[in-house]
């Protein structure tokens, strides 16, 4: 889901099926929206020499489309072996079901109420599967339940809805919430100065090549809009609705009532630390 607004980091070109690093390769789902840029990325990860592949996020419960992403596994001789979600809005999640019984693997997601088998996801989970390493960051904020899967052979994060490829994301308040989120950030800015991470498998929208930048870019546009909500606040704006229309004027309208969650985490943050008056609604 994206608030977009302006291009983080370096996108390398458009939106396409196809590979990505040399163990990603995206197949994109057909549900383009303002709030799924150009629909979601189903990422197919597998070492190369294995038979093996781990998908993350089926994407939307489109018959065609996870057929699609059994018939990219199945051309480059691989099967399914596990089936993974970076968290649960249906446009990533709604299509798990019916994929693992496609695929006939296990779901495995932070939330219990998403998996599919015994196994979930936590916090330092590293993950093997035909000699693939994904190691699980927990990357809470957008949701609640949001993490990254951090891919070092090829020194990329996946970030789901984290980061996205083109604008940036939504804080879904009230499950979602500032101070997490800007945690989150900052560990994903750690992946990239202490990890080596560049690479950036999003969500949504391009593949990113510079990450730390990304990541610096989503930074300073947290504390930008935060500056922005403090000042309309200030100015006599204190709803929700009121600080939308004042700091979201430049986006297009259909993108308002995701930025009133947004402005809804912004505010309660602010109150959080005492730096506007009263709690949030
Ligand atoms: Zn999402």
């Amino acid at each position: 889901m994206s608030d977009a607004v302006a291009l983080p980091g370096q996108p390398r070109g458009f939106v396409a099926s196809g590979p990505a690093t040399a163990r990603a390769v995206n197949v994109l789902a057909p549900n383009p929206s303002a709030m799924t840029l150009d629909g979601t990325n189903t990422w197919l990860l597998s070492e190369p020499g294995s038979d093996l592949a781990v998908v993350i996020d089926p994407g939307p419960l489109d018959e065609a489309h996870l057929r699609a992403v059994v018939a990219t596994a199945e051309q480059a001789g691989k099967r399914v072996a596990l089936t993974l979600l970076t968290h649960g809005h249906p446009d990533h999640a709604a299509g798990a079901g019916r994929f693992a019984e496609l695929t006939g693997t296990k779901v495995r997601a932070l939330d219990p109420a998403l998996r599919l088998g015994d196994e979930g996801l936590a916090a330092g989970d590293v993950i093997r599967t035909g000699g693939l390493e994904l190691r699980v960051v927990p990357t809470p904020g957008h949701t609640s339940d949001s993490l990254c899967f951090h891919l070092p052979a090829d020194r990329a994060v996946l970030t789901g809805d984290t980061i996205l490829g083109r604008g940036t994301t939504v804080v879904a308040h009230p499950d979602g919430r500032l101070g997490d989120y800007l945690d989150s950030l900052r560990r994903l800015r750690s992946l990239t100065v202490d990890d080596g991470v560049h690479t950036v498998l999003p969500g949504h929208g391009p593949v990113l090549e510079d990450a730390q930048g990304a990541v610096e870019y989503y930074l300073a546009h947290r504390a930008h809009r935060l500056a922005q909500v403090e000042t309309a606040v200030e100015n006599g704006f204190t709803t929700p609705e009121a600080v939308v229309a004042q700091v979201y004027a430049d986006v297009d309208r259909s993108l308002w009532p995701a930025a009133q969650w947004s402005v809804r985490a912004q505010l309660e943050y602010l109150q959080d630390h005492g730096l506007i008056p009263g709690r949030p609604e």
